[in-house]
């Protein structure tokens, strides 16, 4: 379970939290330069009182195992009472796995090890707070963290993963840059359509998730074009939105090709999911019965699918890529994975063995080699 405050004063309920745990140590995990930019060290500074602080940023985006070590480390030497993540969701993820990890693991080695058996988890870790300063991963709402090892990328998900409290104050986004903003933007609206069409969608998922989709089709060019703090204090709603959705029914196949988009050809995550999220759009549409990954049928899935194009006031699920290619357009994001993937001279062999396959089998619709391949050559 976890406690969320949301609204530009909500950082101030951090006082109240530190004293209800009687925190005297705090670690503050945050990014190098965002922390100052996005205005949450000036905001967050003066809830902090007497508690002795340490602070750890010195750690790359998408967290890799070395980071993590190092997190380890500092948690075990440092011995907090709190830990107060405020960044994107590099620096969230890394706070969710330092602190569940500590209580485990202490070398690299035993991290690998941990990593891929979730089910060694046997004990929460300390209190954890989770303030997000991009509009889009909604990792603050998630029981998942992201990291790296080597060229690939894992989610780690068990249920003491989920922070503890989760504070929204939209105002700590604005400072992002407009690149960042149509990243982290495409990154919610991506989690928020996969999670309304995936296997383990819910009702519930598919309330928040419907409520994501509208928000952000009517918000996302003013809040990157224009800066309008209205439009950019509903991306930050939308984007938790989209965090709880996929909390419930995790993400899909525009997810799984995105990892190896990232690490080989150096997109950004919301970016790298952009680029695939009007083609499975498509590929999503055609299918019959055997087709389908989800049980619930294909009166079920029909049913999503209308209900879909409706959120887009659209026919085809063509004209639905059409215009998410033109929102990209218009908001900086390239949209040609065929013309990037061109200049950057990769074997797409490495592209191929680091797609994830678990979130293949979550897709609605089965997907087969050759159609991925199709969207990079
Ligand atoms: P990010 O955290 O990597 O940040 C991107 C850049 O924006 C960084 O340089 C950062 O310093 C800067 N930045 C952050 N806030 C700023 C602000 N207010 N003003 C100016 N600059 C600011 O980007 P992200 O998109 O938030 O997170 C991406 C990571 O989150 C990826 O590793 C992805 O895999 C992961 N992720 C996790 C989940 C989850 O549920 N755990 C879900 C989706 C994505």
């Amino acid at each position: 379970m976890q406690t969320e405050f949301i609204g530009k004063n909500s950082l101030k309920n951090i006082k109240k939290i530190i004293s209800d745990l009687d925190a005297k140590k705090i670690l503050l995990v945050t990014g190098k330069g965002s922390y100052k930019k996005s205005g949450s060290e000036e905001k967050l500074i003066q809830y902090l009182g007497d508690a002795v602080i340490k602070r750890f940023f010195d750690f790359e985006p998408n967290p890799n195992i070395k980071d993590v070590e190092v997190g380890i480390n500092i948690i075990s030497s440092f011995k907090p009472d709190l830990v107060i993540a405020v960044g994107g969701g590099s620096v969230i993820d890394i706070a969710k796995l330092i602190n569940i990890f500590a209580v485990h693991v202490a070398k690299e080695k035993e991290i690998y090890e941990f990593v891929n058996e979730s089910s060694s988890v046997k004990q929460a870790g300390l209190p954890l707070i989770a303030i997000p300063t991009t509009s889009g991963t909604g990792s603050e709402a998630t029981h998942f963290a992201v990291v790296y090892i080597g060229n690939k990328k894992y989610s780690f998900a068990h249920e003491y993963v989920l922070p503890n409290f989760s504070i929204i104050d939209p105002s700590l986004s604005y400072s992002n840059p407009a690149y960042i903003k149509a990243c982290s933007g495409f990154d919610a609206l991506s989690q928020a359509i996969e999670s309304f069409w995936a296997v383990g969608s819910t009702e519930e998922s598919r309330s928040y998730s419907r409520e994501a989709i509208k928000i952000i089709l009517s918000s996302i060019e003013m809040a990157v074009l224009e800066s309008d703090k209205k439009s950019m204090d509903r991306m930050s709603l939308a984007a938790n939105l989209a965090g709880k959705a996929i909390n419930i029914s995790k993400t899909t196949a525009a997810h799984a090709v995105s990892y190896p988009i990232t690490k080989f050809l150096d997109i950004p995550h919301g970016h790298a999911v952009a680029l695939t999220l009007g083609s499975f759009f498509v590929i999503n549409s055609h299918y019959s019965e055997s087709q389908l990954n989800d049980s619930r049928g294909i009166q079920y899935f029909d049913n999503i699918s209308k209900e879909l194009l409706n959120l887009f006031d659209c026919s085809e699920s063509e004209q639905v890529s059409q215009r998410l290619n033109q929102i990209m357009a218009n908001i900086g994001l390239e949209a040609n994975l065929k013309s990037i993937f061109s200049k950057k001279n990769i074997d797409y062999e490495l592209i191929k063995k680091e797609i994830n396959l678990e979130r293949l089998n979550n897709n609605p619709v089965k997907v087969n080699s050759s159609q991925i391949e199709n969207l990079f050559k």
